[in-house]
């Protein structure tokens, strides 16, 4: 079957796996978009042949015009470029691996133009989650995650029905860090995060996989793509991740995904969902693997995994609060400014001071609440 595709954030991690996929299935790409590296957006449209390209950045959508100025390729310039592209796009799924925050009006763009939406980009559900599922809802646009947890989850929904479910059993693999106290966590550089045991990715989510912020993101990712409390929501730490995720049902049978770890896994089954077709990454070696393992989270060395749930609870703008915050703390970090426990403080401390974005409804006061909690991050990080 041979779909059309758009992919958002196709230079990043999970953009050059959805290529990969596209390569190997013969997928039309028609439409591209990226940040800055306008010289791997070049080798891609020369490859793809995609009809435009967007830039985010608008010196690198210069750079990139100038680059592809013997071909036809349009270019698009800036978060409006973006958002120009997906409507233009005659893509059957556009694919959302944006980094951060920037993510959410090109999902809202997604949904507004009526195509199916396979979302890598978490932020938007953090954020924004309320606004994205309402909007997709009354639009009759189905939402098809491809964080690895989620496509796990979505996968063992179809075992039972939703009233049926009695709680969502979300793994981690604890990250490089696993089983260090505060202490040892003190003493933690840069590359000793970046040394992620199980999965390759962007460094924003090694960062956050290491200080469980990122399994925090998910909880209420999860929450809002599947209407679920997080109070029924499991977080274990699976170090081997290979289960990726299961639905504990209320006769306690718990169904999951079992493979290796391997997003381009996950984006094929978002591109061929309701199908399943040959899979282009390695078959699971039971026998091989031997054992699996499982344990609680330590919340006390790792606490932003609890911050999530309080930001979901508390609502409004105070997930956008926690991001914002996060994405501040993680680029100080990893420009070598603050120390790794210096990230939980950072954010802590901005959410503490923000709390009333607690009250933010609107998509405005979202970002004014996203704006504000940069502005306090950057100064607790000098
Ligand atoms: P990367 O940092 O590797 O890639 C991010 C992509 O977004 C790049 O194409 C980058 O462009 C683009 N980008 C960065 N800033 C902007 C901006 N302001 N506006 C538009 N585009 C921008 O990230 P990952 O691929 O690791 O992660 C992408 C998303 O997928 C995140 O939300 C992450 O949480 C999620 N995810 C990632 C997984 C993984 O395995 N990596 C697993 C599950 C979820 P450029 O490089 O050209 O500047």
């Amino acid at each position: 079957m041979n779909n059309t595709l758009a992919i958002l954030g196709a230079t990043g991690s999970v953009g050059l796996q959805a290529l990969e996929v596209a390569r190997a299935r013969k997928h039309n790409v028609d439409f591209i978009s990226a940040g800055r590296n306008s010289a791997l957006a070049e080798r891609i449209a020369r490859e793809f042949k995609p009809t435009a390209v967007a830039m985010a950045d608008l010196r690198a959508a210069n750079e990139l015009k100038f680059r592809l100025r013997d071909t036809s390729v349009r270019i698009y310039a800036g978060e409006s470029g973006i958002c120009e592209g997906v409507k233009q796009s005659k893509a059957d799924t556009v694919i959302n691996a944006i980094l951060g925050s920037a993510g959410l009006s090109p999902t809202l763009s997604v949904i507004d133009s009526g195509k199916r939406l396979a979302l890598a980009n978490k932020e938007s559900l953090v954020i924004a989650g309320e606004i994205v599922m309402s909007r997709a809802r009354e639009k009759g646009v189905e939402i098809i995650p491809v964080d690895s947890e989620h496509s796990a989850i979505f996968q063992s929904l179809k075992a039972g029905n939703r009233s049926e479910v009695k709680k969502l059993i979300l793994t981690a693999s604890g990250g490089p860090f696993y089983g260090k106290s505060r202490a040892e966590l003190e003493r933690i550089t840069v590359a000793d995060t970046l040394a992620h045991p199980t999965w390759k990715m962007g460094k924003k989510i090694t960062v956050d996989s290491a200080t469980l912020m990122n399994k925090g993101f998910e909880i209420i990712e999860a929450a809002h793509l599947f209407s679920i409390s997080p109070d029924k929501i499991d977080v274990v730490i699976h170090r081997e991740s290979i289960l990726h995720s299961a639905v504990e049902y209320v006769d306690n049978s718990i169904i999951g995904e079992f493979s290796v770890p391997d997003m381009r896994m996950c984006v094929q089954y978002a591109i061929d969902y309701p199908n399943r077709l040959e899979g282009i990454g390695a078959p699971l070696d039971l026998v091989a693997l031997g054992k699996m393992t499982f344990a609680r989270p330590d919340t006390d060395a790792f606490p932003l995994l609890q911050m999530a749930k309080r930001a979901f609870f508390e609502g409004g703008g105070c997930p956008a609060v926690l991001n914002a915050a996060d994405e501040v703390a993680v680029e100080a970090f990893l420009a070598g400014k603050i120390s790794f426990t210096d990230i939980a403080r950072v954010v802590i401390k901005t959410y503490e001071l923000l709390h009333g974005a607690r009250y933010a409804r609107t998509p405005e006061e979202i970002v004014a609440s996203d704006r504000e909690a940069r502005k306090v991050a950057k100064e607790y990080t000098k």
